[in-house]
């Protein structure tokens, strides 16, 4: 059987180093794409392969993508993880901070799909799995610019799955909720290095308090395996919420309406108002 060839971004942690390694371990060969050098070098094998970039240098990207067509020849699996959550108030998060969550968890994936799909459409196959979030639906105080990114992910990842079903190219959204990962303790070290009036502080409060659920939320492994059911399946979910926290939190707020909705995100913040 011909090897399958598949991208992974944000492979030196948490989901998108659980899905390369699954990947893998299902016959996969996979590029493992981080900064991380050597945390990527921990699950280098014989079918996984480092490469190190930062998603916001195109031309990095470019420079990788052509290593794998000059080594493989193909490309026929991109997962579009990497990214992170800058945590904060619209008010307060610098704007060098908004155009870096949006550089990281928007343009970063635009950059790998407009490098991978004239690859993919010369072959006429290939599946792209973007990773979004129970956030690219909804949203809460203080998950604004976070938010912001991911609604963006979902609605580029709609168009472009329109763009090239006809051309034998599959487009996937998979939205976890909280998963045990490095996501949540990098969010609140970013959060605390963002200056806030006190009259903020119950809503940082809040955020804390929704976020220390975390511990007991499931670990990667159960994302990883949606992504291996996604790329293998003959007719991939167009958009896949998982675990049910996830699912019940869009549910919610389409069935609540956006001001019941905010009441209860508020009631769960712990929040007076
Ligand atoms: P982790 O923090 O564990 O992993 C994030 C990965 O992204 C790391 O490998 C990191 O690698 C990489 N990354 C971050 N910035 C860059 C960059 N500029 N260039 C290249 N790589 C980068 O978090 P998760 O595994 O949890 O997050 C993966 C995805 O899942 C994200 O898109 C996140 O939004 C989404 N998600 C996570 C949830 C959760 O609760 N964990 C919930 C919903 C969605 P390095 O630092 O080495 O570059």
């Amino acid at each position: 059987m011909i090897q399958q060839i598949a991208l992974v971004t944000g492979a030196s942690s948490g989901i998108g180093r659980a899905t390369a390694e699954l990947l893998a371990r299902n016959g996969y060969y996979v590029f493992a794409i981080a900064r991380r050098l050597h945390r990527l070098e921990e699950i280098r094998s014989d079918q996984i392969e480092p490469i190190q970039l930062d998603v916001t240098d195109g031309e990095a990207i470019r420079m990788a993508v052509d290593h794998v067509i000059s080594t493989k020849g193909k490309i026929d699996i991109l997962v579009n993880n990497a990214g992170f959550g800058q945590l904060g108030t619209i008010e307060c998060v610098p704007m060098e901070a908004a155009h870096r969550q949006f550089e990281v968890n928007v343009f970063g994936y635009a950059r790998f799909m407009q490098a991978v799909l004239p690859h993919m459409r010369a072959r006429k196959s290939g599946c792209i799995v973007n990773m979004t979030s129970a956030m690219g639906k909804m949203t809460t105080p203080g998950f604004g610019w976070y938010s912001a990114s991911k609604h963006a992910i979902e609605a580029l990842t709609d168009a472009v799955r329109g763009e090239v079903m006809n051309q034998g190219i599959d487009v996937v959204l998979i939205a976890p909720g909280l998963i045990r990962t490095e996501f949540v303790p990098r969010q609140l070290e970013l959060l605390d290095t963002i200056a806030h009036p006190t009259v903020y502080h119950e809503i940082l409060n809040g955020l804390r308090h929704l976020l220390s659920n975390e511990p007991q939320s499931p670990g990667p492994a159960i994302i990883a395996q949606a992504v291996l059911r996604a790329v293998t399946s003959s007719n991939p979910p167009v958009r896949r919420a998982l675990p049910l926290d996830s699912k019940m939190a869009v549910a919610a707020r389409w069935l609540f309406g956006a001001r019941l909705f905010a009441w209860a995100v508020r009631q769960r913040m712990k929040l007076k108002f």
